[in-house]
């Protein structure tokens, strides 16, 4: 029965779990790594990667997590299709059930990520990657000198729409409300740059054209007067909300009210044993790099852990 039991298991197979897994590998704790439902995270729905350190032209987002799944694989991390169900974080080997098996584990690093929150339009998942995107950051660059759509009324679109101004002709704010959860900062600074203009109250209602592989337009509603019209964009971006993939953890660990993981000291939850890493418990900084970063904290809190538990 002991044999059984894992040293390490690490949920999410996005960069921060795959850092924690090449970690938790190079410290001899032969980690499984569970793939969850978005396998390699959000950067395998982008493209071009250019701004993680060490590579001078970019490298393509799906490239980078294959390679960091490799480079764990070298010393022995293990990979397995699958997602958590229910965890029982009561008592130490802590139980994973994945619905066809339960997993016993001594420690546990959570690097399930969060999810792009998305409109649901028709189009939507097949123009991904061409020109629907939830990242101005990553994909902004892309529509230099094209037009482009922002969507929401939070403190993120209006970031999306700054950020914007720099490579295209025109950002056009859409929400579908005429007020905003913006701050008012934000929301003054993106009122009056002469790029951003708001369309409000609108409803995106399709996004075009699957056909050339490309975005050149969205269907608009008026949610009062219902009018619909098209307005012709190069891109697509979603400024409405992540959606941390944290739920399967409520009652057992400590969340804020938008359900991130609550961490002290980067990575700690309140359970002995148990490390939250990656954008599960980043709210602010979402980045790539950032994600590897705690997620090598993880591991490295993990190996520490067993030490003194005498593994
Ligand atoms: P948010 O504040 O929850 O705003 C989400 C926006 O998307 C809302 O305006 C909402 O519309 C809209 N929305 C949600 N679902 C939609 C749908 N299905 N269709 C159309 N619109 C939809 O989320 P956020 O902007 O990502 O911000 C999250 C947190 O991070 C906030 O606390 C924010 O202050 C913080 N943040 C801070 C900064 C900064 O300070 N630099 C930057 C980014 C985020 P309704 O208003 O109509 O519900």
């Amino acid at each position: 029965m002991a044999d059984s039991i894992r040293d390490t298991v690490i949920l999410g197979s996005g960069c921060s779990g795959l850092t924690a897994a090449l970690y938790a590998a190079r410290a001899n704790l032969k980690p499984l790594v569970i793939e969850g439902h978005e396998p390699g995270g959000q950067l395998s729905l982008t493209t071009l990667v250019e701004n993680f350190p060490g590579f001078p032209e970019g490298i393509q987002g799906p490239e980078l997590i294959e390679n960091m799944k490799k480079q764990a694989a070298r010393f022995g991390a293990e990979y397995q299709t699958g997602h958590l169900v229910s965890a029982d974080l009561s008592q130490r080997p802590f139980t994973l059930n994945l619905g066809k098996e339960t997993i016993q584990t001594r420690t546990l690093i959570i690097a399930s990520g969060a999810s792009a929150r998305w409109l649901g339009l028709p189009n939507e998942q097949a123009l991904i990657g061409h020109g629907v995107s939830s990242c101005a950051t990553c994909d902004g660059f892309f529509f230099s000198g094209k037009p482009v759509v922002v969507v929401g009324g939070g403190d993120s679109a209006m970031e999306e729409a700054l950020f914007l101004t720099r490579f295209a002709t025109e950002v056009a704010l859409i929400h579908r409300r005429n007020e905003f959860r913006a701050s008012k900062i934000m929301l003054d600074r993106a009122q009056k740059h002469e790029k951003i203009k708001f369309i409000t109250p609108a409803v995106v209602e399709d996004v075009f054209d699957v056909a050339k592989k490309e975005v050149t337009g969205v269907k608009l509603r008026d949610p009062k007067s219902g009018r619909t019209w098209d307005h012709p964009t190069g891109a697509l971006f979603l400024g409405i909300g992540h959606i941390p993939n944290a739920k399967m953890f409520a009652g057992q660990l400590d969340m804020d009210d938008e359900g991130y993981l609550k961490t002290r000291d980067y990575v700690f939850t309140r359970v002995p044993g148990v490390f939250a890493s990656g954008d599960v418990s980043d709210r602010r900084y979402r980045q790539a790099v950032t994600a590897a970063g705690t997620g090598c904290m993880a591991a490295m809190e993990v190996e520490k852990f067993l030490e003194e538990q005498g593994r």
